[in-house]
């Protein structure tokens, strides 16, 4: 049986990465410290022989017993409202712990791939993102703890391919979403639909003419387990290409969910992306993958996710407080 450590295993990708790999006969380490993860996620998963947790920090040194096949490095805050809360764990999971997973990896003779993120392109001057593109990041703003950990986190695991021979592979993830996204961490999706279902108007930052190209979490999955099954050490984006602006996105949600409630203004966060969408020509050529699921079915299934959850879920704050 193949045994893969699977980082931020308490999370929202972490967690359905659990469940593919369990899925497809993997021994799965899950490891978390539960600082943004939920063991929610996992709950179902700990009475398996095929599954072990381990709290930890992955920021210090990582001590997993036995060998190891593959690591999978999806340990992260990964909402704005995170990176201002806690942007000092927000750098050092990015670096400290992909350079402590890497030392694993490569103690391990494992291959190791790590999620980077199309924040690496900032905001971005070249439409649609490919991975040729360096990108236009502020490194002193809210997001540069996120961003330039991320760059880093790239950098250095590239030396650890080209220094050490380590097996290595890079994902460069744009917007996911479906179920297990965590209601209230201010992300655009969890934001609207939980704000319809309070039954409040739907924040819009900005003039809402901005873009994000939302993927369905099942086929940001399949793009992962092929790309570590592949032979490819460079980037690859990962991503749905079909694009919206977050109005368009925002009366969506209103249709979807029924609300009577409408689209307000809000200010538009300091260094906020103005378009994002991945160029998949990579993906597509190298892994013969791209997303299968249109919008409309994958906010469905998510819709049905947030609904089915208890109440008093939807009147919690990012840190559990009720409001
Ligand atoms: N956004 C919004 N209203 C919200 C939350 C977010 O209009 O209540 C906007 C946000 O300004 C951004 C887009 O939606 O332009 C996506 O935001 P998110 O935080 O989900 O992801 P990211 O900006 O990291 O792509």
């Amino acid at each position: 049986m193949k045994r893969i450590l699977i980082t931020g295993a308490a999370g929202f990708l972490g967690s359905h990465l659990c469940d593919r790999f369990i899925r497809e006969g993997y021994h799965v380490i899950g490891m978390d410290n539960l600082i943004t993860g939920d063991k929610k996620n996992i709950e179902h998963l700990f009475g398996l022989e095929q599954f072990e947790f381990l709290f930890h920090d992955v920021s210090k040194f990582v001590h997993v017993p036995g060998n190891l096949d593959y690591v999978l490095h999806f340990a992260s805050p990964a909402s704005p409202i995170d990176y201002l809360k806690i942007p000092i764990q927000t750098l050092k999971v990015g670096s400290l712990g992909t350079h402590n997973l890497l030392g694993l990896a490569k103690a391990k003779n494992a291959r190791i791939l790590v999620a980077s993120t199309s924040e690496v392109y900032g905001d971005p001057l070249v439409h649609p993102q490919n991975e040729d593109y360096w990108g236009n990041v502020n490194p002193v703003g809210p997001r540069g703890v996120y961003d330039e950990a991320k760059r880093f986190q790239e950098a250095i695991t590239m030396a650890y391919h080209t220094y050490h021979g380590l097996e290595t592979r890079i994902a460069r993830i744009f917007n996911t979403y479906g179920p297990r996204m965590r209601l209230n961490d201010g992300r655009v999706l969890p934001a609207f639909i939980g704000q319809a279902l309070r039954g409040e108007d739907l924040t819009v930052f900005g003039d809402g003419s901005q873009t994000r190209s939302f993927c369905y979490v099942d086929d940001l999955i399949e793009g992962i387990y092929r790309l570590l099954l592949s032979d490819y050490a460079y980037p690859v984006n990962i991503g749905n290409p079909d694009e919206i602006t977050i109005n368009e996105f925002g009366e969506e949600i209103i249709k979807l969910t029924g609300t009577s409630q409408k689209l307000i203004n809000k200010p538009l966060p300091v260094d906020d992306p103005k378009q994002r969408q991945p160029d998949i020509t990579l993906a597509k050529k190298l892994l013969n993958w791209e997303p299968k699921v249109g919008r409309a079915e994958g906010l469905k299934i998510t819709y049905q996710y947030f609904k089915s959850l208890p109440q008093e879920e939807l009147y919690k704050d990012i840190d559990g407080k009720q409001f």
